[in-house]
């Protein structure tokens, strides 16, 4: 998966397996391993906006759920990490 590039660019659902397009983005981070302003970035597609949310809140990650909308216009997308 690769951020950036032209605004009409196709983003991918980041769940194994899926490749439907993304509609959603989260914004997480591991405590144990990321500073606290480190955000990890995943896409999800609707189908898994949900289950990729509640697999992080399931390890007592902090997520962040927004539209990919949100996400490109926000400044995460510059800083973020693509994973
Ligand atoms: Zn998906």
């Amino acid at each position: 998966m690769i951020l950036g590039g032209e605004p009409s660019e196709r983003y991918n659902c980041s769940r194994a397996s899926c490749d439907a397009v993304a509609t959603a983005a989260l914004a997480w981070r591991n405590p144990k391993i990321h500073a606290e302003s480190r955000r990890k970035i995943w896409l999800a597609c609707a189908d898994h906006a949900d289950y990729l949310t509640e697999f992080l809140r399931a390890r007592s990650f902090p997520v962040e759920t927004m539209t990919l909308d949100e996400f490109l216009e926000s400044p995460l997308h510059e800083n973020g990490s693509p994973e």
